[in-house]
């Protein structure tokens, strides 16, 4: 081997960790899926917005945890459930508004009918990692687990929204994780098999793919 080989090959072999050392971020693993058959049905974001039903509900700008945030360009989106049977988007929102989470805060519930934004997009929320790279890098996603709603359609919706975020901000399928992915926390816990991503986990990720195909799919011409 040359001398020139080698420094080549000792440029590729340092490629990672130059790479690893550009970004602060971490990069997660890549979740085994089975692409569902379904031919997506094209949706522009508009319309895809409008399915997911979003209602503006935000916190003080002079909240406790509001005053804390820092600026963000979203890189991840983490994917939380609340834990809570009775509380639904609109209860949360009110619990957020009133301080009832102390520092604690988000920027989307999700539940059966809609998904409440809390806070800007460009701004941090607090609820992977007390301020780790979770909180200063991903757009947080509670979603709802009232009794009385139906879980599938609030994981679709939050599956929706996923896919919006994600061609909003150009994040790739694999930045899309569990609360689990942070701190190895057992959530999102209906999504999780054994307190890890497991075929749970996979469905819910194959459904933000097939979301995400609809909108980069251009409607076929009409003839
Ligand atoms: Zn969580």
């Amino acid at each position: 081997m040359n001398v020139r080989m080698l420094s080549a090959n000792a440029v590729f072999l340092m490629l990672p960790a130059l790479l690893a050392a550009c970004s602060d971020a971490p990069r997660p693993p890549a979740v085994s899926f089975r692409i569902q058959n379904v031919p997506p049905v094209p949706r522009t974001m508009a319309q895809m917005s409008r399915e997911v039903h979003i209602n503006r509900d935000f916190m003080s700008p002079r909240s406790r945890a509001r005053r804390a945030a820092h600026s963000m360009h979203p890189r991840f989106i983490t994917i939380h459930s609340t834990a809570n049977p009775k509380g639904d988007a609109a209860a949360h929102a009110r619990a957020l508004k009133r301080g009832a989470m102390g520092s604690l805060n988000w920027h989307f519930t999700v539940d059966q009918y809609r998904a409440v934004q809390h806070i800007p997009l460009n701004e941090t929320g607090r609820h992977a990692d007390r301020g780790g790279p979770g909180d200063m890098y991903s757009i947080g996603i509670e979603m709802g687990e009232v009794r009385s709603h139906n879980p599938i359609v609030t994981w679709n919706r939050s599956a929706k929204l996923t896919a919006v975020l994600m061609k909003q901000y150009h994040i790739p399928l694999r930045n899309v994780v569990p609360h689990y992915y942070w701190t190895g926390k057992n959530c999102p816990a209906p999504l999780l098999t054994n307190g890890r991503p497991g075929h749970k986990w996979s469905w819910f990720i194959s459904r933000v793919d097939y979301y995400r195909r609809c909108l980069e799919t251009r409607p076929a011409a009409a003839f």
